[in-house]
C-alpha cells in the first residue's frame, strides 16, 4: 500500500524585512498508514512551519517556494487554496495545535466549535452535529455536558481532549499533533498520550507527532525524524534511532535527557546556539556546535548515508556507506 503522505525536497521560507528566513529546505519524508512519525528538535528547528505547511497554513510572510506534498496520491502544493479549504485541511489532514487555549475560541461553546466543520464541509444539521460531536468527546473521554462549556470552564486536560476531538471530527486519515502535551502537568501529559495511542489504534489513522521532547516522542512514534536548522538530520525507525543514533546531534540531544534510575550526574547540554536561518552555516549546518567536526563538514553538505535498514543519517562520519540525497524513493504521483 503507498504511504498516505510524502514529502518531497520541500522548501519554506519566510520573506521578512530582515531578510529570508530558510524555516524547512529540502525536507523529505514519508508516512504509513497508521503509522506514527515523531518530529523532534530545539525550539525554532523548522517543526512546528513544517506541520502548517502540510496544511498549507504557513502563515505570511512566509510560504512554500520548492518541493511536492503528496497526500493520499494527490499533490497538494500545486492546489488553490479554495480546493485544500474544501478538499484536503481537516478532511484528510487535521491538526492538533499547540496551546490548547490558543486553539479554541472563548466566546463559543464547545460543541458549537467542534461542529464548525460538520455543518461546513458536510452539511449536517445543528441537530445532527450536536450528536455527533457527543460522540466525538465520549471518544476522547468527555461527558456530554462539556459540550455546553465555554472554554474557559475546562481544565488544561479538558482542553487539550476537546482540541483533539475537534481534530479527529471529520476522521481524517492523517492528524499532526504540534506539542500535545506542552504545559499539562506530567499526570494529564502521560492521559492525552495514552488517548493519542487508543485513538491511533481504534481508527487507523496516522500521527505526525511534533515535540521538542524525545521522551514524549518515544512513548508514540514508529519513527523518528531529527531536525536541526530547518533540515532532517536523522530518520528511522524509533528503537534505532534512540538505542543506535547515528548523528553527533542526536547524540548529544539524547544525553541531554534527565534519567531519573541513572546514578547523580551532571546534565549533558549542547554548547553554542542553533544558526540564524537568515544565514546558515555553509557545509553541515550543525559544524559549529559538532564534537567531531572535520575540515570537510564547513564545506560540504552531507547528504544522507544509510546507516541500518530505513535508518539514515546526514553527516560525513558515515562516508563510504550507501549515500542517497532524500532517505525516500520517489512516488509515482
Ligand atoms: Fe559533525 Fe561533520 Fe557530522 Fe556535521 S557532518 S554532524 S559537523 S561530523
Amino acid at each position: 500500500m503507498p504511504p498516505v503522505l510524502e514529502v518531497h525536497n520541500l522548501h519554506v521560507y519566510y520573506y521578512t524585512l530582515r531578510g529570508i528566513v530558510r524555516a524547512v529546505e529540502d525536507v523529505s519524508f514519508s508516512l504509513e498508514r497508521g503509522e506514527v512519525l515523531g518530529i523532534a528538535g530545539e525550539s525554532g528547528c523548522g517543526k512546528s512551519t513544517l506541520a502548517w505547511s502540510l496544511l498549507k497554513l504557513v502563515p505570511p510572510p512566509g510560504r512554500i517556494t520548492k518541493g511536492r506534498i503528496i497526500i493520499d496520491g494527490e499533490d497538494i502544493t500545486s492546489m488553490s487554496e479554495a480546493e485544500v479549504r474544501r478538499r484536503v485541511r481537516w478532511q484528510k489532514i487535521s491538526m492538533v495545535f499547540q496551546g490548547a487555549m490558543n486553539a479554541l475560541n472563548p466566546v463559543y461553546k464547545v460543541w458549537e466549535q467542534i461542529a464548525e466543520p460538520l455543518i461546513i464541509h458536510k452539511g449536517y444539521s445543528r441537530q445532527e452535529a450536536y450528536k455527533r460531536v457527543v460522540e466525538a468527546l465520549n471518544m476522547v473521554g468527555l461527558s456530554e455536558d462539556i459540550a455546553n462549556r465555554y472554554p474557559h470552564e475546562l481544565s488544561g486536560g479538558q482542553k487539550q481532549r476537546v482540541v483533539i476531538a475537534m481534530a479527529l471530527i471529520l476522521e481524517p486519515p492523517i492528524v499532526i499533533a504540534d506539542e500535545p502535551t506542552t504545559a499539562l502537568d506530567t499526570i494529564i501529559q502521560a492521559q492525552i498520550l495514552n488517548l493519542l495511542k487508543e485513538l491511533k489504534n481504534k481508527l487507523n489513522m496516522s500521527i505526525i507527532l511534533i515535540s521538542h521532547d524525545l521522551s514524549v516522542i518515544a512513548e508514540l512514534a514508529d519513527k523518528v525524524a531529527i531536525m536541526y536548522a530547518g533540515k532532517i538530520v536523522e530518520y528511522g525507525p524509533s528503537e534505532e534511532v534512540y538505542n543506535h543514533p547515528q548523528h553527533p546531534y542526536t547524540q548529544e540531544l539524547l544525553k541531554a535527557i534527565p534519567r531519573l534510575r541513572a546514578p547523580r550526574m551532571k546534565l549533558n547540554y549542547i554548547p553554542g546556539q542553533p544558526p540564524d536561518l537568515r544565514a546558515p552555516p555553509p557545509g553541515c549546518r550543525f559544524h559549529p556546535r559538532c564534537p567531531h567536526v572535520m575540515d570537510k563538514c564547513r564545506k560540504e553538505q552531507p547528504p544522507y548515508f544509510e546507516v541500518g535498514p530505513g535508518h539514515y543519517a546526514a553527516c560525513w562520519l558515515h562516508e563510504g556507506k550507501p549515500a542517497t540525497e532524500k532517505p525516500i524513493k520517489e512516488s509515482s504521483a
